[in-house]
């Protein structure tokens, strides 16, 4: 039986035993008033030793269940259901052979209420198998029969109800055997429908704790994916400020300079030089509005903009010239090595230029004259390989993963370079992992750095 089985059939059966250790007590004290009022009935009839005692016995095993079920909640499922499977088989056996000590002790045949085995089957079937509950029938048939033959043959004593009945009734054949057929197939069919509605019972109780399993599972499944969308919102709020103060900043300094020309506190002579910073900063604005609408359309030129196996090798061929010019002017060696026959990648040409075109022009921009800069394309088995090098200023090692945050820029590159959206490297790393790859910085403060970046190849 799976877990899943057991976690049910033993919660159901230890209720169950507990609720019928409390149903006990009840019938205790309905079998001592029952024998109270008999006897008032009835003075001098019914042998009131035999039967007082047999309900103090059956007070007393009571207690002894009672004390034992309390202790179960220690032992671990299974074996908590093992022991309640037993504490239930005990109790139904106890109560049988009490019922018919009672019986026998207060008139036997003569009692009506033999029709309280009836309500011993009910809760055998409630609380155990199908199978148990037949055999429990048999037992019932057994016991109450097998009195009535002792009795009838007078190998135990008859108690006689007198004034009740007619002592010679519990003597005929045909009466013992009509109410014992009738007693017997009642405890059978009793025991068959009553187990059969408990197994549907269970079965359902069973199919609604899996769909609810399912459903605390989905719960689950939600409740991660609403702190995933929490943690976007977060993120999102906290780059819309991040802009806002990025785009803040250089429209807040174009207007002082232009208040400052306008209150009259900047001569002639001056003007041009703060009016020609002020167009510096205008277009440090334009850069960082291009750099932000690029960032946010590369998902999007990635789905519509045809993705086609590029060269990215014949990429780098066509920007090498601007490029190696740009690095000659500043004093730099660049050496470009692209290895023969390589396969192509899935993107759309231009944001692989885009790539290329960011990690040189850092390259170049962050090393300082007398310098070089290396660019190579190669494979690897899964594959294409783009590599650019520089033996410039160095990133240190708390940096090296920053970089490619949104306008996260070193103080070392500030000072070199003023000019600076801080955006180049969250674009490129987007764009190449949009395209299924990977970008990483491997560099040492003062000696340079090395930008890889992976793609996969097509085959
Ligand atoms: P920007 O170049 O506009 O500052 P990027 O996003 O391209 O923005 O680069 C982010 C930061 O990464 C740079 O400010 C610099 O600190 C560092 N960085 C990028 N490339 C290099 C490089 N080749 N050498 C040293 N530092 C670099």
């Amino acid at each position: 039986m799976t877990e899943l089985l057991i976690v049910p059939a033993h919660r159901e059966l230890s209720e169950r035993v507990h609720w019928l250790i409390q149903l006990r007590w009840l019938a205790i004290i309905g079998a001592l008033i029952t024998i109270v009022i008999a006897n008032a009935l009835l003075p001098n009839t019914l042998p009131l030793v035999p039967l007082v005692g047999v309900t103090l016995t059956i007070a007393i095993y009571n207690l002894c269940l009672y004390l034992y079920a309390n202790r179960l909640d220690k032992y671990d499922f299974s074996s908590r259901y093992r022991q309640s499977l037993i504490i239930a088989h005990v109790q139904i056996t106890m109560d049988l052979v009490a019922l018919t000590l009672l019986l026998h002790f207060a008139g036997g045949l003569e009692n009506p209420f033999f029709f309280y085995y009836v309500l011993h089957m009910i809760t055998t079937s409630i609380l155990l198998s199908r199978r148990s509950s037949l055999v429990y029938a048999g037992l019932a048939t057994v016991l109450f029969c097998g009195m009535l033959v002792l009795e009838a043959r007078g190998i135990i004593p008859h108690y006689n109800l007198k004034g009740y009945r007619a002592p010679s009734r519990y003597a005929e054949p045909m009466h013992i055997f009509s109410v014992s057929f009738a007693l017997a197939s009642t405890f059978f069919f009793t025991a068959y429908f009553a187990s059969s509605v408990m197994s549907r019972l269970r079965a359902r109780t069973e199919d609604l704790i899996e769909a609810n399993q399912a459903c605390e599972l989905q719960v689950q499944q939600l409740a991660e994916l609403n702190e995933k969308l929490k943690k976007a919102e977060e993120m999102r709020t906290q780059f819309t400020l991040l802009v806002t103060h990025e785009l803040r900043a250089p429209v807040a300094a174009i207007h002082s300079y232009l208040k400052l020309i306008l209150d009259g506190y900047v001569p002639p002579e001056k003007q041009r030089d703060i009016l020609e910073r002020s167009e510096r900063r205008a277009r440090e604005q334009l850069d960082l509005i291009a750099d932000l609408l690029e960032l946010g359309r590369i998902q999007q030129k990635a789905a519509t903009d045809k993705t086609v196996p590029v060269q990215i090798d014949e990429i780098l061929r066509g920007i090498c010239d601007m490029m190696r010019t740009q690095a000659q002017e500043k004093g730099l060696a660049f050496n470009v090595e692209i290895a023969p026959s390589l396969p192509p990648v899935k993107a759309t040409p231009d944001h692989i230029k885009q790539v290329w075109m960011n990690l040189i022009s850092n390259a170049i921009k962050y090393t300082k004259p007398g310098g070089s800069v290396t660019v190579s394309v190669s494979q690897n088995p899964n594959y294409v390989v783009g590599e650019v090098q520089d033996t410039g200023i160095g990133i240190a090692p708390e940096y090296q993963t920053r970089i490619f945050d949104e306008f996260f820029r070193t103080d070392e590159a500030k000072a070199m370079e003023r000019q600076g959206t801080g955006l180049g490297l969250s674009i490129v790393k987007r764009i190449v992992e949009v395209y299924g790859g990977r970008i990483w910085v491997e560099s040492e403060v003062g000696k340079g750095s090395k930008f890889t970046f992976i793609l996969p190849k097509i085959s």
